[in-house]
């Protein structure tokens, strides 16, 4: 699943550079998450790099973007890792 950010977002920009994906961008007003860059930092790390910085805990997985870890994993390929 990728994951995305709630409206409990503060702006803080604390996630955005933690990215490996370039996932993260501001939106209108809060920060978003494009789906199709996020693999949950499969091939990166081994855990979601967003979540572990983010001060107010508002980075949840998003329900409707389900994958399986080798889906992910597929992702961060044809990402093409970084
Ligand atoms: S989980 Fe990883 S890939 Fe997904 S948005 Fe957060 S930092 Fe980026
Ligand atoms: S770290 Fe959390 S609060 Fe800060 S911009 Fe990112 S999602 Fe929003």
């Amino acid at each position: 699943m990728a994951l995305m950010i709630t409206d409990e977002c503060i702006n803080c920009d604390v996630c955005e550079s933690e990215c490996p994906n370039d996932a993260i961008s501001q939106g209108e007003e809060i920060y978003e998450i494009a789906a199709g860059r996020c693999t949950e930092c499969v091939g990166h790390h081994a855990t979601s790099q967003c979540v572990e910085v983010c001060p107010v805990d508002c980075i949840v997985l998003n329900p409707d973007v389900v994958e399986t870890e080798e889906q992910l994993y597929e992702k961060y390929l044809t990402l093409g890792g970084r």
